[in-house]
């Protein structure tokens, strides 16, 4: 459903050129759901919308996003308008701006039925009133305006609008960060639910990786703009990295993790000024003198696993 090969952007701006993602390859089948994780800056979100050629104009993208087949990146603008929505659709993170505030949401959900000419102004309010209560909401919301609903009605809607034009693929990014953790939980199961019933493709970004692990078949994770492991989310992580992040965040019940918390010490390299070798080896806890000088790419770590790191072929 789609393919990522070699994908690359880079931001040109006044200061120079910005790497912000160098080299992703990475499929998703239909019906399959992949969670993309990774520190803010790391490119996540630059993957998630080069997808739907999303970016400014002072992104360049280098390489192949092929949706259904289809290169997203060769398309003119018609098709591109076309598959925007129906191939594929986006639900952002911040619904609050993600909706138009004068708008009734019933709506704003209809406008790209009826953009893309899916269905008439009669038929495009059934289909709104179908999805609402698909979501968990009662039809007689799509009456409401965005400000009259909570923060996780809000996110709803905007699954409801990325699922109304049936894509074969959407992609969320940090869907639930915005939420508190009770409500997070009940859009996730949404999104579960939605993804299984619908046998829709999902592509879910996040800082979080127990968000992503609790949706998602597989996960992949970013460092500096590159893929850095990708396998089975029901597997455990072997980069250095991954298993960093999963261990970041503390246990409830557990004062000494809260104390103690067991993330990683320093920030991300500016992309503009990546370190050599492995960009990992200034905060690698078990950097090797050779990581700083000899790049490594990802390589086969078991268990339909890849994970760039040279000491993975030590564990395999
Ligand atoms: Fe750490 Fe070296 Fe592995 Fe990079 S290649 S993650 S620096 S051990």
């Amino acid at each position: 459903m789609l393919e990522l090969d070699g994908l690359s952007v880079t931001y040109r701006l006044a200061s120079g050129d910005v790497p912000a993602v160098r080299g992703v390859s990475l499929s998703i089948a239909a019906g399959e759901a992949v969670g993309l994780a990774g520190e803010s800056g790391s490119g996540k979100s630059t993957v998630a919308l080069s997808i739907l050629r999303l970016l400014p104009r002072t992104a360049r993208i280098d390489g192949r996003i092929l949706l259904d087949g289809e290169d997203v990146v060769a398309m003119n603008w018609g098709r591109l308008r076309a598959v925007r929505w129906s191939g594929a659709s986006i639900v952002f993170q911040g619904a609050q701006h993600g909706l138009n505030p004068v708008r009734r949401i019933g709506d704003q959900i209809a406008e790209p039925l009826l953009v893309h000419r899916l269905a008439s102004a009669s038929q495009a309010a059934v289909r709104v009133r179908e999805l609402l209560e698909q979501v968990g909401l009662p039809a007689w919301r799509a009456r409401s305006y965005p400000h009259e609903l909570s923060g996780g009605q809000r996110q709803r809607v905007m699954i409801a609008m990325a699922l109304a034009c049936s894509p074969q693929l959407i992609i969320a990014d940090e869907p639930t960060t915005a939420l508190d953790l009770m409500v997070q939980a009940q859009v996730l199961t949404l999104i579960r639910h939605l993804i299984a019933s619908e046998d829709i493709a999902l592509l879910m970004i996040s800082h979080d990786l127990s968000v992503l692990a609790d949706v998602c078949d597989r996960l992949a994770v970013m460092y500096a703009g590159r893929l850095v492991e990708t396998g089975p989310a029901a597997s455990g992580f072997k980069h250095p990295y991954s298993q960093a992040l999963s261990a970041a965040f503390p246990t409830v019940g557990d004062p000494a993790s809260r104390l103690a918390p067991r993330g990683l010490a320093g920030d991300p390299p500016d992309p503009a000024e990546l370190p050599g070798g492995c960009s990992f080896h200034p905060r690698c806890p078990v950097a090797l003198e050779s990581c700083a000088t000899s790049p490594v790419e990802l390589r086969p770590a078991g268990d339909d696993r890849l994970a760039a790191c040279v000491l993975v072929e030590e564990k395999c």
